[in-house]
């Protein structure tokens, strides 16, 4: 009946005007937890891998390596850091029993200065 009271300012709200209906006890997929903390154990997961690893083999048992030599540095060398650090197995896909020989081999080198113990520490 009084169709010209109505302003012309919104034309466009007539198609489905549910955003401001029932919004209150929508649950929702992720609704606010309650008593949660802000984040929870998820975090963030960015894909920033500084190490890119190949198949996870132990290079070890691929090439039948026993005995881990601490004077082949440059064996050695892969499996250390650029900090000095020994880089562990979930990075390096090594063995258990090899990882053990690698990071006692690694030692010995350290010893011997055939590697750092820690990187250029400037
Ligand atoms: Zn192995």
């Amino acid at each position: 009946m009084a169709e010209e009271s109505k302003a012309p300012s919104a034309p466009a709200e007539s198609a489905a005007p549910v955003s401001e209906g029932r919004s209150s006890h929508r649950p929702g997929p992720r609704g606010p937890r309650p008593g949660g903390g802000p984040g929870g154990p998820g975090g963030p997961r960015e894909g920033g891998r500084k190490y890119f690893r190949r198949k996870k083999v132990c290079k070890f048992c691929v090439e039948k390596i026993e005995s881990i030599n601490y004077k082949d540095v440059r064996l050695l060398a892969q499996f250390v850091a650029e900090s000095g650090k020994i880089v562990p197995r979930r990075l390096t896909g090594v063995c258990t029993p090899h990882q053990r020989r690698l990071s006692g081999a690694i030692k010995q080198a350290r010893n011997i200065a055939l590697l750092p113990f820690a990187g250029r520490a400037n």
